[in-house]
C-alpha cells in the first residue's frame, strides 16, 4: 500500500548527500512535538495550582514558561519545514536532471511518441509529488504519528479509561475519515483527468491559433471546446461535493470526540479522580489529535499519488536507448568519407512494432570532401538518410560508415561534432542571437561570430537588428524569414566546423537577394567538408560532384554527376530536361 520502501531505495542515493540535514531536521521535529506534548501539561499545573491558591510567582513562571514553549513550538516548525523543503527539493532536482539527461540520450523513436506535456509531467510532475511526498512524509506522518502516539500514551498515563477511550475513538475516527476520502477521492481524480484533457486540447489549439483561424475552423474548435467544458462541470461538482461529505465527516467525527471527553472528564472529575486541570489536560490533547488524524488521513493520498509517481519515474529510468554504443572511435578531423552500407531503415515508434519500410537497402560511397546531391520526391526517405547520418535512429539492416567505422562504435561527442545538419526548418530558441548561433556555448569569441557572419554576408542583419548579438529572439521560427532561419543554421555550423556537412534544404522557395546569400553561404560552408546536399533547387544541384537519386526508399540512379548529365537515358538528365522544382514537387 504505502511505497516507503520503493521510494527510500528510489531517493536513497540522492539522499545520502543530505545526511547531516536529516539529522537535524529529526532533532527539530521531535523537539516540536515535545514542546507541544508539554504545554498542556504546564497549563494544567497552572489551573490547579490556581485553584489551590498557589503563590502567583509560581504562577507567573508557569505562564512564561508555557508562552517560551509555545513560541518556541512555532519556531521549530517553521524552521523544520524550511529544512524538509530544502532537502526534498535539493534531491529531487537532481532527480530531475538525472531523468532530463537520460530522456535526451533517448533516441527519437521515444520522443516522437510523447507529446511535451507528458514529458514536462514525467520529468517535473511526477518528481515535484515525490518531493512534495518527502517533505510532508517526514513532517506530516512521521512527526504526526510520533505525536499521536505521545498522546496518547500521556492519556493513558493521566488515566487508563481516558486512555482506552480516546484510542477507540482515534483508531474509529481515522477509519471513517479514511472510509469517506476512498468514495470522495475518486470522484475528485475524474475532476483532475477532465481537467488535464481540457488543457491537452487548449494547448494544442493555442499552438495552430495560426492554422485554425486561416483555415475558418474557428466555430469547430468553439465548439469542442464547449464540449469540454459540459463534461468537465458534473464531474467538477461531484468532485467538490466529494469534499465537502469529507470534511463534514471530519466536523461530525470530532464533535462526537469532544462530546466523549466532556462526558468522561464529567464523571471522573465528579468521582473526584481528575483534577479540573486534568480534565482540561484531556480535553487539550484529544483537540491536539485533530491535527495529526487529519494529516495522517491527507497523506494516504498523497502516498497513493507518490506511489505511481515513483513506478512512472522508475519505468522511465529504465528505459533505455535504442541506440546502443558499442565503443569510442574518435573521429578525425577534415573532410570524411561517407559510406551507406546496405542500409534499410523503418520508423519504429515507441511500440516493437516496426512500421513501413523507409530506406530499402541503401548503398553508397562518398568521398572526403566530395558532395553528393541527394533527389527524390517528397517522402522518398532523404530527410530520413540524413538523420540516420547524425544518429537519431539507427538502421534495422546494414551499417553507416564515416571514415569507415561504424558510427555505432564512434563516441556520441565526436559524432556530434564531426556531423552538422541544417534541417528543413530550423528550430530557433527563445535566446539571444549569439546563445542561437553557439547553443549556449560561452566560449565562443564575439569577433569569431561577428567574423563568421560577416563571411555570409549576415553582417549587414545583425546591425540591423536593435541590440546586435544579443538581440533576443522568439522560439520556434524565431521571428525571422525561412531564408534568414537557414543563414543562422549555417552560422551555427561554421562555428562548430564539422567534417561532414548535411543540408537538407527548406522545400519553400526564397526571394532573390536571400538565395544569393545562401548560394554564397554554402559555396564557402562545402568548402573542405564532405557534403551532402538535399536539394530541392537546381542551383544547389549543380553544385555537387555525384548525385544519388532515391525513390521510395531505394536508390534508383548514383554516379557522378556531369556523366549523368551528359547521359540522356538517366533520371537526372530527365530531371534537368522538365525542371527540377516540376519533378521534384
Ligand atoms: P521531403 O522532400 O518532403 O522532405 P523526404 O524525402 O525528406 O521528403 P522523409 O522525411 O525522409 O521524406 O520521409 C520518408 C518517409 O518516412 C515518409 O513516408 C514519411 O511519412 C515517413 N516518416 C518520416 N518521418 C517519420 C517519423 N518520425 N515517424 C514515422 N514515419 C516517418
Ligand atoms: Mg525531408
Amino acid at each position: 500500500m504505502i511505497p516507503v520502501r520503493q521510494y527510500w531505495h528510489l531517493l536513497a542515493d540522492y539522499l545520502r548527500p543530505h545526511r547531516l540535514r536529516m539529522v537535524l531536521l529529526a532533532v527539530l521535529l521531535f523537539s516540536g512535538i515535545a514542546f507541544q506534548l508539554i504545554n498542556p501539561q504546564i497549563v494544567r499545573s497552572f489551573i490547579d495550582q490556581a485553584i489551590e491558591g498557589a503563590d502567583r510567582s509560581d504562577l507567573i513562571r508557569l505562564a512564561l514558561t508555557f508562552a517560551v514553549l509555545a513560541v518556541g513550538h512555532q519556531v521549530l516548525s517553521v524552521v523544520a519545514t524550511y529544512v524538509a523543503e530544502n532537502i526534498g527539493w535539493s534531491a529531487t532536482n537532481e532527480l530531475r536532471a538525472d531523468l532530463a539527461e537520460h530522456c535526451l540520450r533517448l533516441d527519437m523513436g521515444f520522443h516522437k511518441t510523447r507529446t511535451p506535456g507528458e514529458m514536462i509531467e514525467r520529468i517535473d510532475g511526477d518528481v515535484t509529488a515525490l518531493s512534495n511526498f518527502f517533505s510532508q512524509f517526514v513532517i506530516h506522518v512521521v512527526g504526526n504519528l510520533v505525536l499521536l502516539v505521545g498522546i496518547l500514551v500521556l492519556l493513558f498515563r493521566e488515566n487508563w479509561l481516558v486512555g482506552l477511550g480516546i484510542t477507540i475513538f482515534a483508531g474509529t475516527a481515522l477509519l471513517a475519515m479514511v472510509g469517506t476520502q476512498n468514495v470522495a477521492l475518486p470522484w475528485w481524480k475524474r475532476v483532475r483527468e477532465r481537467s488535464a484533457e481540457f488543457y491537452g486540447f487548449l494547448g494544442e489549439q493555442l499552438g495552430g491559433t495560426e492554422d485554425i483561424r486561416s483555415s475558418g475552423a474557428t466555430g469547430f474548435f468553439l465548439h469542442r471546446f464547449t464540449r469540454h467544458l459540459r463534461v468537465w462541470l458534473p464531474d467538477a461538482v461531484r468532485g467538490f461535493m466529494g469534499w465537502a461529505v469529507l470534511w463534514s465527516t471530519n466536523i461530525l467525527v470530532f464533535a462526537i470526540g469532544t462530546a466523549l471527553v466532556y462526558w468522561l472528564g464529567s464523571r471522573l472529575f465528579g468521582e473526584g479522580t481528575l483534577t479540573i486541570g486534568s480534565v482540561y489536560l484531556v480535553f487539550t490533547y484529544t483537540e491536539l489529535l485533530r491535527q495529526p488524524l487529519d494529516r495522517i488521513r491527507h497523506q494516504m493520498e498523497d502516498l497513493q499519488k507518490a506511489g505511481a509517481g515513483i513506478s512512472r519515474v522508475e519505468e522511465l529510468l529504465a528505459t533505455s536507448s535504442r541506440l546502443e554504443l558499442q565503443g569510442g572511435s574518435s573521429l578525425r578531423p577534415g573532410p570524411l568519407a561517407v559510406e551507406f552500407d546496405a542500409v534499410t531503415f523503418a520508423y519504429q515508434d515507441g511500440h516493437e512494432d516496426i512500421g513501413e519500410v523507409v530506406l530499402d537497402d541503401v548503398s553508397f560511397t562518398v568521398g572526403p570532401g566530395r558532395v553528393v546531391g541527394v533527389l527524390g520526391r517528397t517522402g522518398s526517405g532523404k530527410t530520413t538518410l540524413a538523420r540516420l547520418l547524425t544518429r537519431l535512429y539507427d538502421p534495422i539492416g546494414g551499417r553507416v560508415m564515416l571514415d569507415g567505422v561504424s558510427i555505432r562504435a564512434t563516441a556520441t561527442g565526436d559524432l556530434r561534432r564531426g556531423v552538422g545538419m541544417v534541417t528543413q526548418d530550423v528550430q530557433l530558441f527563445r535566446a539571444s542571437v549569439r546563445d542561437n548561433l553557439t547553443f549556449f556555448d560561452p566560449g565562443a569569441a564575439d569577433e569569431t561570430i561577428m567574423e563568421v557572419l560577416f563571411d555570409l554576408g549576415l553582417a549587414d542583419w545583425v546591425y540591423s537588428l536593435s541590440d546586435g548579438l544579443d538581440t533576443q529572439l522568439e522560439s520556434g521560427s524565431g521571428g525571422l524569414s525561412a531564408g534568414e532561419a537557414q543563414l543562422l543554421a549555417f552560422t551555427r555550423i561554421f562555428l562548430k566546423d564539422p567534417g561532414l556537412v548535411i543540408l537538407d534544404e527548406a522545400s519553400s522557395r526564397l526571394d532573390p537577394a536571400t538565395e544569393q546569400l545562401i548560394e554564397r553561404a554554402v559555396d564557402k560552408l562545402l568548402a573542405e567538408r564532405t557534403g551532402i546536399i538535399i536539394a530541392h533547387r537546381l542551383a544547389t544541384v549543380t553544385r555537387a560532384d555525384e548525385i544519388l537519386i532515391l525513390d521510395r526508399g531505394r536508390v534508383v540512379e548514383f554516379g557522378e554527376r556531369k556523366t549523368l548529365a551528359a547521359d540522356p537515358d538517366s533520371r537526372f538528365s530527365a530531371f534537368l530536361r522538365a525542371g527540377l522544382e516540376e519533378m521534384l514537387a
